[in-house]
C-alpha cells in the first residue's frame, strides 16, 4: 500500500487486464491527431506513459466524415490508418503504459457542412445546421462507431473511450432539446436512449471481451432541457448492461454557461456527481474536473466518490505527474492551473496545444532541455516568468546560472496575478519554481537591485526585467484618489466604495474581479457558494442540474472603462473570456467603451463620450489599468557594452500581449539553446 495516496496507488482490476494506478490520463484535443504526426503523437504520450500513468485516453478521432469536428480532423475509417496508428501504440506499450483511443462523433458541434444530428437543429455554438439523419443514417452511424472501434483494436489499442458526453452526437440523441424525432430513435426516453445502448453493445460484441470500452456520460449536462437524474441512472444501467468496463464523467455540454474546468471553478467541485451515480451501477466510476493534484484525487478517492480519477491537463501540464506522486516528490509537480490559454484557446483558435507552464507539451519532439558539456557562467535578470522558466531549464542543463531579483519573492507579476479571486493557482506554480530553483542548483539573489556593473564576467546575460505600467497621461492622474494596478494588488492600498477603473484589457478585468470581493482569502474558496452563484443544482432535484444563478453583489459601485469602442473584455481568452465577462456583469459591475479621458479631480473621472458630450464618473478611486512598456533600461546599458552575449526576454522584451505563456515559452527555448 502506498503511504501517502494508497487509493491512488491501488491497482484497479478490470478482470482481463489490470491498470497500476487510478490516474487516467483524459481525453484532450491537441491537434497532432489532425495529420499525419504519429511520430510527435508518440513521444507525446510515451512521455506520459513513463511517467506512470494508470491509462491514457487520446484526442477524440472521429469514426467518419460526419463526424469530424471540424474539416480535415483526425479520423480512423481503415486498416491501412490503423497500422499508422502502431507508431504511437507499440511505443507506448514498450514504455509499459496503456491506451484507449477516444471514438467523438462531432454531431451538430461539427464545424463543417456535413454536419448531422438527430434533428436539424442548429447549436448556439456553430454555424453549421445540421442535417437530420434518417433512421438509414442512424445506423449507418451506429456502425461508423463499431467499426472505428475494431480498427482501434487493430491499431494496438488497449481500448476506447466512446464520446457520449459534452453535447455531442451520442448526447443530442438523449435530450428533447436536441431529439426531436417521432421514430424508434425519439420520444420517449427509451427510444432516445437506443443510439447509446446499440452503439456500446454492438461495440461489445465486435471487439470481444478483452478490450477496455469506456463509456463517457454526461452526468450533468447543464443546460436546460438536459437530463433529468433517473434517466442519468437508466442510461447508466442500460450502458453497463450493454457490455462497457468503465463509465467516465462528463460534466456539461459545450454550449452550458457554466464554467466547468477553468481555474475559477473550484477543485474538485463536481465529483459529488459521480458519487451519486457510483452507488447506482456497479463498474468503475472516473470522475474529473479540476483535479489537479494528488492529494485532492486521492481525497475524492477516500470520499468514495470515484473508482478514479480523470486528470487530462495537469497531464499535459507534467507528464511525470504519477510518479513525482509516487515517489512522494508531489512538491515537484508542475501544477496545471486551469488557465486554459496554452490548451484549449489554442484549439479553438485551430492551433496546436501545448501548456503555458510547460512548453514541451505536444513539442516533445523539437524542444528538449539536453544536458550540456559546455558548462557558461549565466546571469538572469528578473525572477518573474521568463527569467524563472530560462534560469531553471539553463541549470537543469548544467549551467552556473545566477538568478537576480531586486523583489524579495520570485514571480514578478504572478504575485499580483495569484492574489485575484480565482486564480491561486498561480501559487503552484511559483512552489514549483522554487522548488526547481533548489533541485537545479540556480543561485537565486532576491532584494538586489542589477546595476550594469553587477554584471562582469558572465558568459551570457539574460534580461528578463519585465515591465512597467504605461502612463496614460490623464490630466489629474496626480490627484491622492489615483491608484494603479500594483498600488491595490501588491501594496494593498485602502479603495473607497465607488471606483472607476480605467483600460479594460486583463488587469483591469482582474482588478475589478479583486474589488467585488472583500475580505477574500484563497484558503475560503468555498465549493457550495460557486456552485449556487452559477445555478448548479443537484440534478435529481433539478432537469440538467441548472436553477438561477445567485451571485453576491459587488459591495463596491465599480465601472470598467476603456477608450475603444466594442464589447470590453475581446481580447480575454477565447475560452474564459466569457467567465470574466458574465462574473463582472452578475455582479454589477458597469461597463463603459467609446470613451476619451478628459480629467481627474475630486468629483471623480470626467470623460467625454462619442458624441462629445462630457460626463463625471463620481469615484473615491481612480484605478490605472492602461497596460504596459518593456522595462528594458538595463538591456539597453548593457547591449552597448557587452553586445551578443545579452539576450532579452518576455515582458521587457515586448509588452504588447505579453502573459506569462510567452514568458515561460521564450525563457525555455532561450535556454534550450544557449
Ligand atoms: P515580470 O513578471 O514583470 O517580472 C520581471 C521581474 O524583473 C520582476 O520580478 C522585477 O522585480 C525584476 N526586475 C526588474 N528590473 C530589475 C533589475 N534591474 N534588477 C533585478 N530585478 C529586476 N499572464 C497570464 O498568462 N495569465 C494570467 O492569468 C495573468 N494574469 C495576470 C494578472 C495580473 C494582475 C497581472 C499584473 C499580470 C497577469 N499576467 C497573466 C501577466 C503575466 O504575469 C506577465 O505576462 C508575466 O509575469 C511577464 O513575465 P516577465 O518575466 O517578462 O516579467
Ligand atoms: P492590455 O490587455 O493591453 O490592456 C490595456 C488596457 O488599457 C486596454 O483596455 C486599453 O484600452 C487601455 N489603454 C491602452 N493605452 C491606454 C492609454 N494610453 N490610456 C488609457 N488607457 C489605455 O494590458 P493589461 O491589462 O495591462 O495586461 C497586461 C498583459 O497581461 C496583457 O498582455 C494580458 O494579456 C496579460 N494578462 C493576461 C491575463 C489573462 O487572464 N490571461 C490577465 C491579466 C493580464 P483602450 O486603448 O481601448 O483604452
Ligand atoms: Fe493547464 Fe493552462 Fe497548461 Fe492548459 S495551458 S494544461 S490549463 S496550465
Amino acid at each position: 500500500m502506498h503511504p501517502i495516496y494508497p487509493k491512488l496507488f491501488e491497482p484497479l482490476d478490470l478482470g482481463f487486464t489490470k491498470l497500476d494506478n487510478r490516474i487516467l490520463m483524459g481525453s484532450m484535443h491537441t491537434g497532432l491527431e489532425d495529420g499525419n504526426n504519429h511520430e510527435r503523437l508518440a513521444a507525446y504520450f510515451c512521455e506520459r506513459a513513463r511517467g506512470g500513468v494508470g491509462l491514457m485516453v487520446t484526442g477524440g478521432y472521429a469514426p467518419n466524415i460526419a463526424g469530424w469536428v471540424k474539416p480535415f480532423a483526425g479520423m480512423l475509417v481503415s486498416s491501412r490508418a490503423a497500422k499508422k496508428h502502431k507508431t504511437v501504440t507499440d511505443a507506448v506499450h514498450q514504455e509499459g503504459g496503456k491506451i484507449a483511443m477516444q471514438i467523438l462523433h462531432a454531431g451538430r458541434y461539427a464545424y463543417h457542412p456535413l454536419a448531422v444530428a438527430p434533428s436539424k437543429i442548429k447549436s448556439p455554438i456553430t454555424p453549421f445546421k445540421p442535417r437530420e439523419l434518417s433512421a438509414r443514417g442512424v445506423e449507418k452511424q451506429i456502425s461508423a462507431f463499431v467499426r472505428c472501434a475494431v480498427l482501434a483494436r487493430e491499431a494496438g489499442y488497449d481500448g476506447i473511450e466512446i464520446m457520449g458526453s459534452e453535447g455531442y452526437l451520442i448526447n443530442e440523441f438523449l435530450v428533447e432539446h436536441t431529439n426531436q424525432r417521432t421514430d424508434e430513435w425519439g420520444g420517449n426516453y427509451l427510444n432516445r436512449m437506443r443510439f447509446a445502448l446499440e452503439i456500446v453493445q454492438r461495440t461489445r460484441e465486435a471487439v470481444g471481451n478483452d478490450f477496455i470500452i469506456i463509456y463517457r456520460l454526461s452526468i450533468i449536462d447543464l443546460i436546460p432541457n438536459g437530463s433529468n437524474w433517473d434517466e442519468v441512472v437508466q442510461l447508466a444501467k442500460g450502458i453497463e448492461k450493454a457490455g462497457a468496463t468503465i463509465i467516465n464523467s462528463g460534466i456539461g455540454w459545450h454550449e452550458a454557461r457554466i464554467p466547468t474546468i477553468a481555474t475559477s471553478v473550484p477543485r474538485a467541485v463536481f465529483t459529488w456527481v459521480t458519487q451519486k451515480l457510483k452507488q447506482e451501477i456497479s463498474i468503475p466510476v472516473i470522475t474529473s474536473n479540476r483535479i489537479n493534484m494528488p492529494d485532492v484525487a486521492e481525497q475524492v478517492l477516500a470520499d468514495g466518490h470515484a473508482d478514479m480519477i480523470s486528470m487530462a491537463r495537469p497531464l499535459l501540464a507534467d507528464p511525470e505527474f504519477a510518479i513525482k506522486a509516487k515517489n512522494n516528490r508531489s512538491d515537484e509537480i508542475n501544477t496545471c492551473i486551469a488557465c486554459n490559454q496554452a490548451c484549449l484557446d489554442h484549439t479553438f483558435n485551430s492551433k496546436l496545444s501545448t501548456c503555458l507552464v510547460n512548453p514541451r507539451a505536444c513539442h516533445e519532439t523539437e524542444l528538449n532541455y539536453v544536458a550540456t558539456y559546455h558548462k557558461k557562467r549565466i546571469a538572469v535578470v528578473g525572477a518573474g516568468p521568463a527569467g524563472l522558466s530560462a534560469s531553471t531549464v539553463l541549470a537543469s542543463r548544467g549551467h552556473m546560472v545566477d538568478l537576480y531579483d531586486a523583489a524579495a519573492e520570485i514571480g514578478g507579476q504572478l504575485n499580483m496575478a495569484k492574489v485575484v479571486p480565482g486564480k491561486e493557482e498561480f501559487y503552484e506554480t511559483l512552489r514549483y519554481y522554487r522548488k526547481q530553483i533548489e533541485l537545479s542548483g540556480v543561485n537565486l539573489s532576491l532584494n538586489t537591485l542589477v546595476e550594469p556593473s553587477t554584471l562582469s564576467g558572465y558568459d551570457e546575460v539574460i534580461i528578463a526585467t519585465g515591465v512597467v505600467p504605461r502612463n496614460p497621461k490623464i490630466p489629474g492622474q496626480d490627484n491622492p484618489g489615483v491608484l494603479s494596478y500594483i498600488d491595490v494588488l501588491r501594496h494593498k492600498a485602502p479603495v473607497g466604495e465607488s471606483v472607476v477603473i480605467v483600460g479594460a484589457g486583463g488587469i483591469g478585468f482582474d482588478v475589478a474581479e479583486y474589488l467585488i470581493h472583500t475580505d477574500y482569502s484563497p484558503d475560503a474558496q468555498d465549493p457550495a457558494s460557486w456552485l449556487s452563484a452559477w445555478g448548479v443544482a443537484d440534478p435529481e432535484v433539478a432537469r440538467g442540474g441548472v436553477v438561477s444563478m445567485q451571485f453576491p453583489k459587488s459591495p463596491r459601485k465599480i465601472t470598467l472603462m476603456q477608450r475603444s469602442e466594442g464589447k470590453l473584455g475581446a481580447k480575454l481568452g477565447k475560452t474564459t473570456g466569457w467567465i470574466h465577462r458574465s462574473t463582472l456583469k452578475h455582479a454589477g459591475v458597469a461597463m463603459v467603451g467609446g470613451l476619451s479621458y478628459k480629467e481627474i479631480s475630486d468629483s471623480g473621472l470626467k470623460v467625454s463620450n462619442k458624441d462629445d458630450v462630457d460626463e463625471i464618473f463620481p469615484a473615491d478611486n481612480v484605478i490605472l489599468c492602461a497596460g504596459q512598456v518593456p522595462n528594458r533600461e538595463l538591456y539597453d546599458t548593457l547591449v552597448a557594452q557587452l553586445g551578443s552575449n545579452v539576450h532579452l526576454i518576455g515582458g521587457a522584451h515586448e509588452a504588447a500581449e505579453l502573459d506569462a505563456k510567452r514568458a515561460i515559452n521564450q525563457g525555455a527555448r532561450l535556454a534550450a539553446r544557449l
